[in-house]
């Protein structure tokens, strides 16, 4: 292992190495039965039926895809941005990450994930040898920043998801990583506690998905970083080792 993998394993807060070989729920206290499996049967994804938005149904390219975003007017999230946020990263990636909405750092500067939580995102990444620019794809569901941070509603999800299909369809990542409820939700319309949804294989369009906490969660809740971690490395087998 390279020394800046080591420090960006410190940076996520799980090194030394040997303390991911004990379980992560003895490691933070809990009282689970066990461990989240590493495979579970693929699960039916039953999406929340989408809203039509301007553009919906239309194959749009990337260009006029990002412009729609940035002109959309489908739910009252427009009236505050600054500007939408479409996403970021390798039009042709094997990873997808998905996390909630901008954040007040990412609706000024019109890049998913650039705050504190992005931060925690970027040292995930290097410690698998990647980047936000390589082989990566950051969105979010939803592509406005919600007043105050606050959780973005399910109408509101679902009037930006049809953004989110077309960017999966233009993408075709190898692999899909949910990050945090509100994605679950969007994408996969589950609404099962994220700890019962780790370490299980799900699908979205024949595209193995994986679910993990937001990293905004783990930022406040250190002694999950490990979970993060062995999520990462989950969804890294379903990519094939890649
Ligand atoms: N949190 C998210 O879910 N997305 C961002 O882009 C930033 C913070």
């Amino acid at each position: 292992m390279s020394l800046s993998r080591e420090q960006m394993l410190a940076e996520m807060g799980i090194s030394p190495l040997w303390e991911l070989r004990q379980p992560a729920h003895a490691a933070a206290g809990e009282s689970e039965a066990a461990p989240a499996p590493d495979v579970a049967p693929v699960a039916a994804a039953t999406a929340p039926a989408p809203v039509v938005a301007a553009g919906a149904g239309v194959a749009l390219g990337w260009d006029e895809l990002e412009a729609a975003v940035r002109a959309c007017r489908n739910c009252e999230l427009c009236q505050q941005r600054k500007q939408a946020v479409p996403g970021v990263g390798d039009r042709q990636p094997d990873w997808l990450f998905i996390g909630e909405g901008p954040g007040a750092e990412e609706d000024a500067r019109g890049e998913p994930f650039v705050g504190q939580a992005g931060k925690l995102l970027d040292a995930m990444l290097a410690a698998i040898d990647f980047n936000r620019g390589e082989r990566v794809y950051i969105a979010n569901a939803v592509k406005c920043r919600p007043p105050g941070n606050r959780t973005p509603e399910a109408g509101e999800m679902a009037a930006c998801r049809p953004w989110l299909v077309r960017q999966i369809e233009l993408l075709q990542p190898k692999v899909i990583v949910l990050l945090g409820k509100a994605a679950v939700h969007s994408l996969l319309g589950e609404d099962k506690a994220l700890a019962a949804m780790r370490g299980r294989r799900f699908e979205y369009a024949g595209i193995p998905v994986a679910v993990t906490y937001h990293p905004a969660y783990l930022l406040r809740n250190l002694p999950d970083k490990a979970k993060g971690w062995e999520d990462l490395l989950f969804a890294r087998r379903l990519l094939g080792g890649k």
